[in-house]
């Protein structure tokens, strides 16, 4: 069957086929993960002579790099005013130099590959979406205006309906994603990167010389390990399961009726609508992304969330075609900002991740500090990025909310009742109990059905089916895992047990 939910970039872009890794090896830099994060790195690292190994468990973009909006912009909503709150403006004024540079890196490989990646310098915009949030982006205004970005506040700016008032930041960049990564992994491996695709890292040994274990019994060991995993395969010291918040957001690329101005969009508050315009074959494509919620918290039916953005859509220009639908996640940490960096000091394994749906600037800015940090031993920016910043102390709300939201969803889903299978549908997911346990049973279109053991395997908390994505969702820390149990993301790292798998038919006689 057609994957429903396969992005508008994946859909149109020509992927590169990497062989999978097939003996154990040796290598100075071992990086996992083929999103913007690592393949930057590895691009980084190409250009200044060094070689290193790329791993990705799928082909490259399949993690959230390829179902973005695809803004690359310095322009993270509300952003700069809290910065300068906790840190003070001398921090908030590095976060948009560092980010600024990760936009002059990004126009810069696009020339110098010469990278058709449709790149287009717009103005991107955060606006009020109620009277209440107006000060907010005001108060955005001021700081972005001490901090020396070139803003401009409107306050009756007409578009998109029921705004009031929004802060725009010129010459942000708009691109096609995936196009732009699969080139610049082509120019990283025509400079001596390696890339192998369909490898899943499934275990980390730290020591001088780190070993990597792999699905397919393949080890590889490495002087430098750089988790470009989005969240980190290797906790290390940093108990990252209560600092990295996972979110997921859905997104929609339609074909428009109408015109629309031009500009990149997000509202302040929830839920959240995120515009830009793509230009695919000098046609114009709307992508609207939004209805963000904490991962296994969503709507019960979550088709509703890809229903309110194509009603969205509709609003702002008609729609003559949904041309694809997706969602992916992303993480958030305490402070807003992300970790890139050592996962401890003077450690040769290195995190990106917490981008809070910024992660084309910041995995830019990742795969660039992170190279720096290989060749050289330091890099720009590092305090500010570090893991070891006062990131809980300077939001202790915030942490509080997320670190105990979890456990209240553990004692939740361990009260939640169960249904029995009458009427189960044809990719359909329910919670029922077999042989005496709380299980999660699948029917799928050919139907077949797999019971699986819903105990999440991070920390025990019973999984949500997410019925857009036919996948088993955790509301605790964001793991998800396919209908058969196998892992797809999160801080899990075990797959689930099935507990049955045969035709639907049959199950309903045993019963
Ligand atoms: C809906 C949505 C819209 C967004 N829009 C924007 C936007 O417009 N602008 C912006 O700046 N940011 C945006 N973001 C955020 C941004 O897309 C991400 O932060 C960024 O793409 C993360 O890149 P990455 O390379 O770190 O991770 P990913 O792209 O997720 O790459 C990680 C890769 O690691 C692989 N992997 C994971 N575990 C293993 C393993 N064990 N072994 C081998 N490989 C592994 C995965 O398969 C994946 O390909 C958006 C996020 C979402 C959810």
């Amino acid at each position: 069957m057609e994957n429903r939910n396969l992005s508008y970039w994946n859909k149109t872009a020509e992927k590169t086929a990497y062989p999978p890794l097939k003996r154990d090896l040796e290598t100075d830099i071992l990086i996992i993960g083929g999103g913007i994060s690592g393949v930057t790195c590895a691009y980084c690292l190409a250009k200044k002579g060094i070689s290193s190994v790329l791993l990705e468990a799928g082909d490259l973009c399949d993690g959230t790099t390829g179902n973005t909006t695809g803004k690359v912009t310095i322009q993270h909503g509300i952003i700069y005013s809290g910065i300068a709150r906790k840190y003070g403006d001398e921090a908030a004024a590095l976060y948009a130099e560092s980010q600024n540079s990760a936009l002059n890196f990004v126009k810069d490989a696009v020339n110098h590959e010469n990278i058709d990646c449709q790149l287009m310098c717009n103005t991107a915009y955060v606006y009020a979406s109620t009277i209440d949030d107006r000060s907010l982006v005001e108060k955005e205004y001021e700081t972005a205006k001490r901090l020396g970005i070139e803003a401009e506040m409107i306050i009756k700016p007409g578009f998109p309906a029921g705004n009031f008032g929004m802060l725009g930041f010129k010459d942000q960049l708009v691109f096609h994603p995936v196009r732009y990564v699969t080139a610049l992994a082509k120019s990283a491996v025509a400079r001596g990167a390696k890339i192998h695709c369909s490898t899943k890292a499934v275990k980390v040994e730290d020591g001088d010389i780190k070993t990597v274990y792999c699905e397919n019994n393949i080890t590889v060991k490495a002087r430098h390990l750089v988790m470009a995993t989005q969240y980190p395969i290797y906790d290390g010291p940093n108990l990252f399961f209560a600092r990295l918040y996972a979110k997921r957001s859905y997104g929609v690329a339609v074909r428009p009726k109408k015109n629309w101005p031009e500009g990149s969009f997000i509202n302040t508050g929830e839920p959240t609508r995120s515009i830009r315009t793509h230009m695919e074959n000098g046609a114009p494509v709307l992508i609207v992304v939004g209805e963000n919620h904490a991962t296994g918290r969503g709507e019960e039916d979550m088709e509703k969330h890809f229903e309110r953005l194509i009603t969205f859509a509709s609003d702002i220009a008609g729609v003559d075609e949904v041309l694809a639908r997706w969602s992916a996640q992303d993480y958030d940490t305490p402070d807003q900002v992300p970790y890139i960096g050592c996962i401890s000091d003077d450690s040769n394994i290195y995190v990106a991740s917490g981008y809070g749906k910024w992660g084309l600037s910041n995995g830019t800015l990742a795969g660039m500090m992170i190279s720096d940090l290989i060749s050289s031993g330091n890099c720009n920016y590092e305090g500010l990025y570090s893991r070891s910043r006062s990131d809980i102390l300077t939001s202790p709300l915030k942490t509080i909310a997320e670190v105990f939201t979890p456990i209240g969803e553990l004692i939740k889903s361990k009260l939640e009742g169960t249904e029995d299978l009458s009427g189960l549908q044809r990719g359909e997911g329910r919670v029922i109990r077999f042989e005496g346990q709380k299980a999660g049973i699948y029917r799928d279109f050919d139907d077949r059905v797999t019971i699986i053991d819903i105990t999440c395997t991070h920390m025990k908390t019973e999984l949500n089916f997410n019925s857009a994505e036919k996948t088993w969702d955790c509301p605790a820390h964001g793991g998800r895992y396919n209908t058969e149990g196998k892992l797809l993301e999160g801080p899990p790292k075990h797959n689930l047990e099935i507990l049955y798998q045969g035709r639907f038919e049959d199950l309903i006689d045993k019963n």
